[in-house]
C-alpha cells in the first residue's frame, strides 16, 4: 500500500513539473514515505532521517518532507524535534502534496473522510503489473494494529473509477492488476467485492486480477465462486490468520474463531483444489502461552500454507494491545517466530516440490535477477518461476513445465504449447 502511495506522490510531482533526481545528493525535494506498522519500520526511518540532515547543509534549497503513517501519528513532534524537516503529511492527505509545496503549509495530517480526493495520477515504475486502490482506511480495530488510527475510516471507491483506471492501464499495456485495500472483502460502494471482480474481469486486455488483503471474517461464498469461475481472477488468496489460538484471536479482536477460519479454508480448497493460500502470523502477542503458540504451530501443520509472513508482536502506541498485561519477552518472541518460520520453510518447500512435473501458466515479467540468461514470471498462484526463454516473451502468458523446486522459487522449461 505504501509503495502505491509513493507512486501517487510521484504522479503528483510529475504533473507539477518535477523530475526524478538521479540520486539523493542531487535532489531538491526528498519525501520519506514512512510506515508505522511495527517498531522496526519506525527505527529505519529515524536513522535515515538523521543521515539526510547533512545533505541540507550542502544544499540550502533542499526540502525534506515526511509522509505516511509516522507523519500522521507524530507529525508535529517530528517538526519540533527535527528542524531540518520542512513538511509532514499523512496518508489521507497525499492529494494536498502540491498545494503544500506551493503554499509552504507545513502540516497536513487531518482526517480526510472524502473519497473524491483519492483519485490521484500514479506514476508507476513497472509496466506489466499495477497496484490499484479500491478502498482506503479500515474499521476493524484489531487490537494490535495502528492502521485504523493512521489511515482513518473505511471508504470504498466507486466501481467506475477503478474500471476507468484499469482500462487506461490496459491501454498502456499492463497485464495484471492487484486490487488494494486493508479489507477488500468488505468493499462496499455501488457494488460489493464479488460484483467488482466480475466487472473488472470483463476488461479485455487485462490478463490477471489479484487482490490483497482478505479478512477471513468477511470472506463470502460469493467471493469463493468468483475465484473459481472468473477466468482472470487468480487462484491465490492472502488470508491473514494471525494466531491459531482462539483465545488470542479474541484478544486480537479479529472477529473469527480458529474453527471459522478452518471452515473457510476447507471451502476454498474444496471449490478450488489448486488454490494457494498465504497468511500473516504474529508471534508473542501479550499473554500468549506456550500452549497458544503450539496451537499456531498446529495450524501451520494442518492448513499447510503456500507461504507466510510472520512477525514478532510490536506494541503500537495508542492501540489496545499495547496496554495489555502479560507482555512476552523478546527472547521468547524470537524463539517462537523462528519456530514458525522454520516449520513453514519445510512446508513451503514440500508444496513447491509437489508442483514438479506440472504445467503452469506464467506471466513473464522480465529477466531473472538471480539466474543470468533466464527470464522470470509468476504462476497464477503467485509462485516465482525462472526459465530459459527470450526476452521478447516479457508481458506474455506462457506455459512452463516445472522441473525443480526451491523454497522461494521454481525452475521450469518453456513448453511448445506456449
Ligand atoms: N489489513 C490486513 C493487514 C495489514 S497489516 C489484514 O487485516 O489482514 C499487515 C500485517 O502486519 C498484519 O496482518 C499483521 O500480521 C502484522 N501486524 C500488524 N500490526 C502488528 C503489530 N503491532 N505487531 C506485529 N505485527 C503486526
Ligand atoms: Fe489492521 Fe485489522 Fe484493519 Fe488489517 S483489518 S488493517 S490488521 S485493523
Amino acid at each position: 500500500m505504501n509503495v502505491h502511495d509513493s507512486e501517487k506522490m510521484a504522479g503528483i510531482l510529475k504533473a507539477g513539473g518535477y523530475a526524478e533526481a538521479a540520486n539523493t545528493e542531487d535532489a531538491d525535494l526528498i519525501i520519506f514515505n514512512t510506515c508505522s506498522i511495527r517498531q522496526k519500520a519506525e527505527q529505519k526511518f529515524r536513522s535515515e532521517l538523521g543521515r539526510i540532515k547533512l545533505l541540507k547543509s550542502k544544499n540550502p534549497l533542499l526540502k525534506i518532507a515526511v509522509a505516511g503513517c509516522i507523519a500522521q501519528q507524530r507529525g508535529r513532534d517530528i517538526l519540533k524535534r527535527s528542524p531540518h524537516v520542512d513538511y509532514v503529511f499523512g496518508p489521507q492527505n497525499i492529494h494536498k502534496l502540491s498545494a503544500m509545496l506551493t503554499t509552504n503549509a507545513m502540516v497536513c495530517i487531518e482526517d480526510n473522510p472524502e473519497i473524491q480526493h483519492t483519485d490521484l495520477p500514479a506514476e508507476r515504475k513497472e509496466n506489466i503489473k499495477a497496484w490499484v486502490s479500491i478502498m482506503y482506511g479500515c474499521n476493524n480495530f484489531c487490537s494490535y494494529c495502528i492502521v485504523p488510527y493512521t489511515r482513518g475510516r473505511e471508504r470504498s471507491r466507486p466501481s467506475q473509477n477503478m474500471y476507468k483506471e484499469i482500462h487506461e492501464l490496459a491501454e498502456k499495456g499492463f497485464k495484471e492488476v492487484t486490487l488494494l485495500g486493508q479489507n477488500v472483502n468488505s468493499y462496499n460502494s455501488d457494488t460489493n467485492f464479488p460484483g467488482l471482480l466480475r466487472k473488472i474481469d470483463t476488461i479485455k486486455e487485462v490478463e490477471r486480477i489479484r487482490f490483497v488483503t482478505s479478512h477471513p471474517r468477511d470472506l463470502s461464498d460469493e467471493l469463493i465462486l468468483c475465484i473459481k469461475e472468473l477466468p482472470k481472477t487468480c487462484e491465490h488468496i492472502h488470508l491473514p490468520l494471525q494466531s491459531g489460538s482462539g483465545r488470542i484471536l479474541k484478544l486480537m479482536n479479529r472477529g473469527y474463531t480458529y474453527e471459522d477460519y478452518l471452515e473457510k479454508v476447507r471451502k476454498l480448497k474444496e471449490s478450488i483444489p489448486h488454490i494457494a493460500i498465504t497468511t500473516d502470523l504474529i508471534a508473542g502477542f501479550p499473554s500468549e502461552t506456550d500452549n497458544d503458540h503450539s496451537m499456531t504451530i498446529k495450524a501451520l501443520r494442518s492448513i499447510e500454507f503456500d507461504g507466510i509472513f510472520a512477525f514478532k508482536f510490536s506494541p503500537r502506541q495508542g492501540t489496545k494491545a499495547a496496554e495489555m498485561e502479560g507482555s512476552i519477552n523478546e527472547e521468547i518472541k524470537s524463539q517462537r517466530l523462528n519456530e514458525i518460520l522454520g516449520l513453514q520453510d519445510d512446508i513451503t518447500l514440500r508444496k513447491n516440490e509437489a508442483l514438479k512435473g506440472t504445467l503452469q501458466e506464467v506471466l513473464v515479467e522480465g529477466a531473472s535477477k538471480k539466474d543470468k540468461g533466464k527470464i522470470t514470471g509468476r504462476t497464477r498462484t503467485n509462485k516465482i518461476v525462472n526459465f530459459e526463454g527470450d526476452e521478447s516473451l516479457i508481458g506474455k502468458l506462457v506455459n512452463v513445465e516445472i522441473r525443480m523446486a526451491m523454497r522461494h522459487s521454481l525452475e521450469g522449461r518453456l513448453t511448445s504449447q506456449s
